[in-house]
């Protein structure tokens, strides 16, 4: 097995994992008085519990907003992995979907982890359930078994490397300059496009991002044609299709990189559509158009947002911090055992940073 077919639509699915559920559970957009009042209230909450943000570029604004203003931060998942460890503050409150909660506690079992919600999940993570994937694992017992960061603890349990988009062809291409062969999961797009990168040996699981998967290359096509002079920045958990459209591939961190420094006027952005808000404040003067997600037939043209993002509000992490829940907690044999594949990236990347060589792969470490 090494894939699993999942309808997010089912009603009978299971909580917020089906997506109508979770769009159900969405907090209603605030007035802006409203978020003043309860961004100060958050603030001071944070103050006196010794707490930091650490949110997504997905989140709704006002979060992203409360996290930079209160010395927090707002990054890809690498970087809130890293920010969480660093940080000396005994509280991380993780505004983002629940792997990057169970990330940080990974990495900092003494450390509080709150959360506005656990029930905030990602398709990725629900497709790639671990005694699957375990099977997978053990029936290619030569392969580095690589996984990327949007999968639970258990999974990355069971892992070599944990990568992020961020970091993931310079990983592979290490391993593959290393003579290893790789077993990847969960995400099918971004794997084809780091193995046509790399030219790496790598066996795929089938997973994908439900809001990445909707983007159309013949949309975009079209798009592209109403908007010649637009520089068009694609996330590569998009299908090859509209990869192949692309000026930019790259994680969050590059396509907000990418708007800052380019000299074009106007962009076309295959991703979240949360991510427009940092865009907007980096880039005042460009003109940001979002990238189609559907055809003619369809009710919506570009509803590229994600349920689980969605979910992250204000109230629920006012609630988080007045009432010290929900927590998240990652059973220590698990724990231990994750953090290994972490760690190895955190230290590949910073040892790329200094300009040192690689360091070894990690084969059969945990
Ligand atoms: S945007 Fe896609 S990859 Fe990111 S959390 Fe949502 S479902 Fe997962």
């Amino acid at each position: 097995m090494d894939s699993l077919v999942i309808d997010y639509t089912r009603q009978d699915a299971g909580g917020a994992s089906c997506t109508a559920q979770a769009w159900a559970q969405v907090p209603e957009a605030l007035a802006a008085q409203e978020a003043q009042t309860l961004k100060a209230q958050a603030a001071e909450l944070l103050r006196a519990k010794g707490a930091v943000l650490v949110a997504h570029y997905y989140v709704d604004g006002h979060l992203q907003d409360l996290a930079l203003e209160t010395g927090g931060c707002v990054s890809d998942s690498l970087e809130m992995a890293r920010f969480g460890r660093q940080h000396a503050a005994q509280t991380l409150v993780v505004a983002g979907v629940r792997f990057m909660g169970e990330t940080a506690k990974i990495l900092s079992p003494e450390k509080t982890v709150l959360m506005p919600t656990l029930e905030a999940t990602c398709s990725l993570d629900l497709g790639c359930p671990v005694d699957d994937f375990a099977a997978f694992c053990d029936a290619h017992p030569d392969r580095q078994v690589v996984v990327y960061a949007n999968t639970s603890a258990a999974v990355k349990a069971r892992a070599d490397w944990m990568v992020t988009s961020s970091c993931a062809l310079e990983i592979v291409s290490h391993l593959k300059a290393q003579g290893q062969k790789v077993l990847w999961a969960p995400d099918r797009h971004l794997g084809r496009y780091i193995q046509e990168q790399t030219g790496a040996d790598m066996l795929m699981w089938q997973g994908d991002c439900i809001v990445h998967n909707e983007f159309k290359g013949l949309e975009l096509q079209l798009l592209k044609e109403q908007h010649p002079g637009a520089l068009v920045l694609v996330h590569p958990e998009s299908p090859r299709a509209v990869v192949e459209l692309a000026d930019v591939v790259g994680s969050t961190s590059a396509l907000i990189k990418a708007v800052v420094e380019g000299t074009q006027q106007d962009y076309i952005v295959a991703t979240d559509n949360g991510i427009l808000h940092r865009m907007r404040q980096l880039a005042p003067g460009k003109k940001l158009i979002e990238a189609p997600t559907a055809g003619n037939g369809a009710t919506c043209k570009s509803c590229a947002h994600c349920p689980w993002m969605a979910m992250n509000g204000l109230r629920n992490l006012i609630a988080a911090l007045q009432s010290n829940s929900p927590q998240v907690q990652v059973e220590e044999a698990i724990r231990s055992r994750a953090e290994g594949c972490i760690t190895r990236m955190l230290d590949f990347t910073a040892t790329l940073k200094a300009g040192r060589p690689p360091l070894q792969s990690g084969m059969g470490a945990a």
